[in-house]
């Protein structure tokens, strides 16, 4: 069994964080550091897979869940446009190895994220 993850501690309560919108398996939170004005993370409630590579590999029905989850939170806060950030691997800036999808919208601060 592996340490849980920073998400996992959040969403276990060991730590702070906000759960804003959650399903059955999906949960999101706020980022630490935002890089728009909207900038939440979309998390599977488990940890099995690192990447969205292996979850599609996986289970697709649970990636499917995500964007779903994804487009309900941008329906609510953002007027349904989004951007939807899959960092894959850490040289693509990955650095949590428990997949998440940054949900991103209004004016974005940093213009390489394009
Ligand atoms: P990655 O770089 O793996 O694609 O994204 C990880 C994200 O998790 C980063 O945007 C980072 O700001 C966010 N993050 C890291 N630690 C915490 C934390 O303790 N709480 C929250 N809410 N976000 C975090």
């Amino acid at each position: 069994m592996s340490e849980p993850s920073i998400f996992t501690r959040i969403l276990q309560g060991d730590i702070p964080g906000t759960i804003v919108a959650q399903t059955e398996r999906v949960f999101v939170i706020e980022d630490i550091s935002p890089q728009a004005p909207v900038h939440l993370l979309v998390i599977p409630k488990t940890q099995e897979y690192r990447d969205v590579a292996e979850l599609a590999a996986g289970d697709p029905a649970l990636l499917a869940e995500m964007i779903a989850t994804a487009q309900r939170v941008a329906d609510e806060r953002a007027g349904g446009q989004f951007r939807l950030i899959f960092n894959t691997g850490a040289d693509a800036g990955q650095t949590v190895f428990h997949v998440h999808a940054h949900v991103l919208a209004g004016e974005l601060q940093e213009k390489s994220l394009i």
